[in-house]
């Protein structure tokens, strides 16, 4: 194994106890990969908690879905790779059951633009992709369209996807969509909340192009 891969395998197992850490994930909810290169990925084993993975637990897998290990990969391995080969923009996936976006997941319920950071996956909301059986590719066609022109999404009576053009980058967009279904679920026991008007939601759009361009360049 070459230094680069031992180097990305404890990133992942970095990731995903981050995620638990963050309170998105608990036991062995959830899972993420990273692409590694033009070939192949990296995804996280299925049903082994975060706290007990180790190097080789970590499964490499092509985009074909063939993959070798000692472990089988995550029950989603379909819908990270789909992501992962229709999408170049990204780099990482991270699948939680965060505790907000599973209560609006369960009621079907995509998050509106009640906040103009809505804007931070990509569009004026972030859609709920419809129901289907875990590990399914059903699952995984739904989460596609449900994450077209969008980076991330709701799965309905299940959990969230966000996705990254690097894990950190994954990451940090799934604790930000957490923070608003957090937001919405406690404004939607106060009333309901005006919405954005759609042109807003674009110079938004647009300004976040050159946002954060500072924390970059730092
Ligand atoms: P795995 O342990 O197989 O990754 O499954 C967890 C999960 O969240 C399924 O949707
Ligand atoms: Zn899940």
């Amino acid at each position: 194994m070459t230094m680069r891969r031992i180097h990305a395998r404890h990133a992942v197992i970095d990731g995903a106890r981050r995620l638990g850490t963050l309170g998105l994930n608990k036991g062995t909810a959830g899972n993420l990969s990273v692409r590694v290169d033009e070939d192949t990925l990296l995804i996280t084993p299925s049903g082994i908690p975060a706290e007990s993975l180790r190097p080789q637990d970590i499964v490499l897998m092509d985009f074909e879905g063939e993959w070798r290990g000692e472990k089988k990969p995550s029950s989603e391995w379909r819908f990270h790779l789909d992501i992962l080969a229709g999408r170049p923009d990204v780099g990482a996936v991270v699948h939680t059951h965060a505790p907000y976006c599973t209560v609006l997941a369960c009621l079907d319920k995509p998050i509106p633009p009640f906040h103009y950071m809505v804007a931070v996956a990509g569009g004026s909301d972030i859609r709920v992709a419809p129901y289907a059986t875990f590990g399914t590719e059903e699952l995984s066609r739904n989460a596609l369209v449900a994450l077209e022109g969008r980076k991330a999404c709701l799965l309905s009576h299940h959990g969230m996807i966000a996705t990254g053009p690097d894990l950190p980058g994954a990451i940090k967009l799934a604790v930000e969509v957490e923070e608003l279904a957090q937001q919405y679920v406690r404004i939607l026991q106060l009333g309901t909340p005006a919405l954005l008007a759609e042109d807003e939601m674009d110079r938004v759009l647009e300004k976040f192009k050159t946002y954060g361009a500072n924390a970059q360049t730092a």
